[in-house]
């Protein structure tokens, strides 16, 4: 509720864009950081800085964390255990889902609620309609601090696992870094042939935009339906067709002379795909292997 007090641990870019959105709020926020300097905008625009770890932790009824992974909360709330009971602490920042797990058990043996969350959205779209961040943890304790989280961004709960908002967040990071290293890849690509990057991204990135109508016609509802039904009809986009080509562009890198790790990884899939007797099912069924690895 807005009578709850906030203290935010981490201000790099994100926690600073977080600290920012609450203080335009209206609410108070006590800031902590170890490097207090980073402090220094926050402060002038209103927050108020903590000499140490506990004094943050005492101030605050909803601690929001936003550092480089789960250690550095273990680092600074290491010492600040004992204010813990009673408080709710809501830990932003990223790391493995089963780090999250053990976190949520550690916050839970020193009487703390724990919430986690993944923000989607680069530091400065925070606050903004744009952002959104996935939560996961005890739904009573989301719903009792909701509105300070809505603050930062709309927030869409995902259950009571507490890995659930980091696994979410990787799997979109999955795709966005998967995207990025395809990206060079193929600027390097046609760069042997002497295409520039310029030249290239202004057709490719705009590619990348067409992709989401190329999956399947009925939108992602009814290309999700079917792969959750293990069902993988269609014949325009075989596993055949598309793990030909995949071969192809493991061909190319290699007489490029570039580095052939990304486009050997997905031929793999369709040869997998292919050998397991998918070839003529839709290109979706690189799943099943996906799913069931060999060694
Ligand atoms: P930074 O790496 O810039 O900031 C990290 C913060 O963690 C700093 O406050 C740093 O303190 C602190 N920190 C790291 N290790 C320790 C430690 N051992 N002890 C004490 N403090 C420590 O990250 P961002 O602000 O960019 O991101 C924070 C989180 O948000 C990350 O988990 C990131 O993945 C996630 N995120 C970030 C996005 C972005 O656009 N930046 C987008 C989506 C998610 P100090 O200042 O003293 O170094």
């Amino acid at each position: 509720t807005a009578s709850q007090t906030i203290t935010l641990i981490g201000l790099g870019p994100m926690g600073q864009a977080m600290t920012s959105a609450l203080l335009s709020d209206g609410r108070s926020v006590t800031v902590w950081n170890r490097t207090a300097a980073r402090a220094d905008q926050v402060v002038a625009a209103g927050a108020t800085l903590a000499d140490t770890p506990a004094e943050a932790v005492a101030a605050g009824d909803v601690i929001i964390l936003s550092l480089t992974d789960y250690q550095a909360m273990y680092d600074i709330l290491g010492d600040a255990t004992a204010g813990l009971a009673g408080k709710t602490l809501v830990n932003l920042s990223s790391d493995s889902p089963e780090r999250t797990r053990e976190a949520a058990r550690w916050a839970t043996d020193h009487g703390a609620n724990f919430v986690t969350g993944g923000v989607m959205v680069p530091a400065p779209m925070v606050g903004t309609d744009l952002a959104y961040i996935y939560f996961s943890g005890p739904g009573e304790t989301f719903e009792a601090i909701r509105d300070v989280l809505e603050v930062l961004g709309r927030a869409r709960y995902l259950g009571s696992d507490p890995g659930l908002a980091q696994l979410m967040y990787q799997a979109h990071l999955d795709i966005f870094l998967g995207t990025l290293s395809s990206l060079m890849h193929a600027t390097a690509l046609v760069g042997s042939a002497g295409i520039s990057a310029r030249d290239f991204l202004v057709d490719a990135l705009p590619f990348v935009g067409a992709i989401p109508a190329m999956v399947g016609d009925g939108g992602p509802e009814e290309v999700g339906a079917l792969i959750d039904a293990d069902l993988h009809p269609g014949h325009l986009s075989t596993a055949t067709m598309m793990g030909a080509t995949a071969d192809h562009i493991v061909q190319a890198s290699e007489a490029a002379g570039i580095d052939t790790g990304y486009p050997a990884a997905v031929a793999r899939h369709y040869a997998r795909a292919i050998a397991d007797g998918h070839g003529s099912a839709n290109w979706t069924a690189i799943i099943e292997g996906i799913r069931d690895p060999q060694p």
